[in-house]
């Protein structure tokens, strides 16, 4: 099938989009085009006005600010892959990146893409709840940032009002020293194009890397299609922080997040499965960033 007839526009600022956006009711925005062409394609959405925001460079950037990092929603996900900056700083979100289908669709898809559609499965929306980001959220007439925690309200549907465009993401670095912080994205998927079964984005600060026995000052555990939403499980940092990790600590934050997760069926995972591999994979990726801290 293809898509239904619609009006094409491609604004080169935020300041045009948004007014096209405010013009056009029945409107929705084009980035890297590979969710939204595949809806579109099966007439799931026939939106009247299409506003592509590939010629909007000033939303293409991975910058630092005053104690923060901000990527811009058209940054792609190759770009956030070989940014060496995030790879310094944030590295959770290189590794979320790389993770995503293959070569094509990391070289179109973008952030803000990924952060519209809000599947819970999606890589970046359990990374970003992780780092605590804020997003910056701009119409004609306004700009706003919304925490990420109050971004997601249930299945795709978000925070994000209709005349409203995604410009960036933003992360506070001051919780993540590079010398004594590790950050992991592990996910499970059946396969290398296909989305994951269930991901767990971690990161953890220590008191002293070089100590015997390092104490877990902060850990963030999020995790990726194991709830309708993406998921924060602050049982599972509640159970590490103010000690080593130990098999002990381990055992209950991975308890922590098998008890969050309220996952559904899908073809080859049903939901007692993703419940375990919530829980296998939440005990993996603070693991790994607990070593990654530790060894920096
Ligand atoms: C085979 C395949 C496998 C995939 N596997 C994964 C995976 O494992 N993990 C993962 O995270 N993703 C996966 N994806 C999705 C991929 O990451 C997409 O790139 C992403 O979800 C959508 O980004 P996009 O830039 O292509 O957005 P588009 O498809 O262009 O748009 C998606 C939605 O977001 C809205 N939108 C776009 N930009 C903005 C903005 N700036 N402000 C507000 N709304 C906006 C659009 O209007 C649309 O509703 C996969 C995709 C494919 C095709």
């Amino acid at each position: 099938m293809k898509p239904a007839p619609f009006e094409y526009h491609r604004p080169t600022s935020v300041a045009e989009a948004a007014s096209l956006l405010e013009a056009h009711g029945d409107a929705e925005l084009l980035a890297g085009n590979q969710s939204l062409g595949i809806v579109m394609a099966n007439r799931l959405a026939t939106p009247d006005h299409l506003i592509d925001l590939n010629a909007v460079e000033d939303l293409d950037y991975v910058e630092e600010r005053d104690g923060e990092i901000a990527v811009g929603a058209m940054t792609t996900h190759r770009t956030i892959e070989r940014s060496a900056l995030l790879a310094d700083r944030l590295p959770m979100l290189p590794e979320a990146a790389e993770q995503i289908a293959g070569p094509s669709v990391r070289n179109r898809g973008t952030l803000g893409g990924s952060v519209g559609e809000a599947d819970p499965a999606g890589n970046y929306p359990a990374a970003l709840l992780a780092l605590d980001a804020d997003l910056e959220l701009v119409s004609e007439d306004d700009s706003r940032t919304v925490a990420i925690a109050d971004y997601f309200i249930a299945y795709m549907f978000t925070e994000l009002r209709e005349n409203e465009i995604i410009a960036a993401a933003t992360v506070p670095t001051d919780p993540f020293p590079t010398e004594r912080t590790g950050m992991a994205f592990l996910e499970l998927k059946p396969a290398a194009q296909t989305w994951p079964t269930v991901s767990a984005a971690s990161a953890i600060r220590v008191d002293d890397p070089d100590a015997a026995d390092p104490k877990v000052e902060e850990a963030r555990l999020a995790l990726a299609n194991a709830a309708d939403v993406p998921l924060r499980v602050e049982e599972a940092e509640d159970a590490l922080e103010g000690e080593p990790l130990s098999e002990e600590t381990l055992d209950a934050a991975a308890d922590a997040a098998t008890a969050a997760a309220r996952p559904e069926d899908e073809m080859h995972a049903d939901s007692d499965f993703k419940e375990e591999v919530a829980g296998e994979y939440a005990r993996r990726s603070l693991s790994t960033s607990y070593e990654r801290a530790t060894n920096n």
